[in-house]
């Protein structure tokens, strides 16, 4: 269970209607490779513009708590059917909400 109020916390729009900056995480499968949502919206005030994965944006650096909190969450792959856990953050990605980039 993801008790994290990190995760759970809803983010509107900002007085200006500018959107916070928030993630959707896709995790490289191990069972298939594709690369599969992990259905969770994080929310990042310095994260990236673009697709990166979490070593690329974190090199060396500390996670922020919500990120380390996606340590070991299982993800489903929906190919197989089955659950996998994605423990390479260079397999793991964060995806702007606004990004027009679609991962399939
Ligand atoms: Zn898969």
């Amino acid at each position: 269970m993801l008790t994290s109020p990190y995760l759970c916390a809803k983010v509107g729009l900002d007085k200006g209607g500018l959107p916070v900056p928030q993630y959707d995480i896709y995790v490289r499968c191990v069972e298939c490779g594709a690369v599969h949502p992990m259905r969770i919206r994080i929310h990042l005030d310095n994260g990236p513009l673009e697709k990166q994965s979490i070593a690329e944006t974190y090199p060396g650096k500390t996670r922020p708590p919500q990120l380390q909190a996606l340590d070991g969450h299982k993800t489903l792959c929906l190919k197989t059917g089955r659950m996998f856990i994605q423990e390479n953050h260079d397999h793991i990605f964060l995806v702007p909400s606004y990004s027009s980039e679609r991962i399939t």
